[in-house]
């Protein structure tokens, strides 16, 4: 099969295709052919060598995708050959025209789901849950600042909030960005690159703040979300690359909090919670990835160049082998 292989950690360039075995599944395995790929920053963290969970080279990266699984190893009675199913992690890595996974990292994809939008379930939709439901535990009555709410995701953040009842506000940085935030159901988008759209967002709570930041770049944005934040605020970092300062008064004032968390900690319980809620939402139709731009597998290189660059997101970057 074609699959990428990294071979030493550096620049987007030592991404490769090659031709490598097809991998067979064992026990509690299954091989699934991967229609597409999603893109996440977090592959480019792991491929530069400089981030907290590497893998062992030579690998392959990726860690979502979505297909059809192939064929089946002993004993795996969650998923048959034939079935439509998202990856959550993978043995082999998903940047390839076939991987390998538990049979416990593969969840059904609804049939209204493209594959393209199924290779941006798992981490997008998976964090946004876990940043609503387990670290801010947003209530209807809140309103909710999605500070980077035009990528993976912050669309995923919108539509569960918006079901959710909570008013919601999103930023982008581009005027594409910003009609896709409405779109996908933010009451007021802002756009995080004009100096005053914090105080437009003062604004649109008569001066009070927002109960909930999810943040995505938490280097840039902290110290200011503080400022605007309502009694009792919380911010979730969810995204950061480097350090900030901050004013701890502008917490002690609101009896504020900053709480943050990787996706890979997620305790069984709450894995269930949220891949239960993805299902759910996909299959009602609350949740609707959005594909921002389909590469060739061949280009993976440009996928990591486009999926860092500081704005012009617009939904997920997928990679079809
Ligand atoms: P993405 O699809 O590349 O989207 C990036 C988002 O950040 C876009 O909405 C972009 O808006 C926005 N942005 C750019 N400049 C900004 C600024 N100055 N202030 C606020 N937002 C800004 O990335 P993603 O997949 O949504 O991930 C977002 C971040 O979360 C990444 O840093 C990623 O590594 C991190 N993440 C963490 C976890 C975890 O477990 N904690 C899980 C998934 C992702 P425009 O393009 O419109 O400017």
């Amino acid at each position: 099969m074609k699959a990428i292989r990294v071979h030493k950690f550096g620049g987007p360039e030592v991404m490769q295709i090659e031709e490598v075995p097809t991998p067979k599944p064992g026990p509690g395995q299954a091989l699934v052919k991967i229609h597409a790929a999603g893109v996440n920053p977090a592959d480019t963290y792991a491929r530069t060598g400089n981030y907290a969970i590497l893998p062992q080279l030579p690998y392959t990266p990726g860690t979502d995708g979505a297909g059809v699984v192939e064929s089946t190893g002993d004993g795996v009675s969650k998923v048959k050959p034939g079935d439509r199913v998202y990856l959550a992690k993978n043995l082999t890595g998903s940047y390839a025209e076939y991987s390998l996974a538990l049979e416990s990292q593969l969840y059904r994809l609804p049939e209204k789901i493209s594959f393209a939008q199924g290779a941006g379930v798992f981490i997008p939709y998976g964090t946004a849950y876990h940043a609503i439901v387990h670290e801010a535990r947003t209530r209807a009555s809140e309103t909710i600042l999605v500070h980077g709410a035009s990528g993976g995701v912050g669309i995923a953040a919108i539509q569960m909030l918006r079901a959710m009842g909570s008013t919601v506000f999103g930023t982008a940085g581009t005027a594409k960005g910003l009609s896709l935030v409405e779109r996908e159901g933010a009451h007021l988008a802002f756009d995080h690159s004009k100096p005053d759209y914090k105080d437009q967002i003062m604004k649109a709570t008569a001066g009070r703040g927002v109960d909930v930041i999810l943040e995505m770049l938490a280097n840039v944005n902290l110290g200011a979300d503080l400022k605007i934040l309502a009694p009792y605020g919380r911010v979730i970092v969810i995204g950061s690359r480097g350090d900030v300062t901050i004013t701890p008064r502008d917490l002690m004032a609101r009896r504020a909090s900053v709480r943050a968390f990787t996706l890979w900690a997620v305790t069984e319980t709450e894995s269930a919670d949220l891949h239960a809620a993805i299902y759910a939402g996909l299959d009602n139709g609350t949740l609707r990835p959005v594909v921002g731009s389909e590469l060739p597998l061949k280009d993976a290189a440009q996928a990591h160049i486009d999926v860092m660059k500081p704005s012009g997101a617009h939904g997920k970057i997928v990679l079809v082998p």
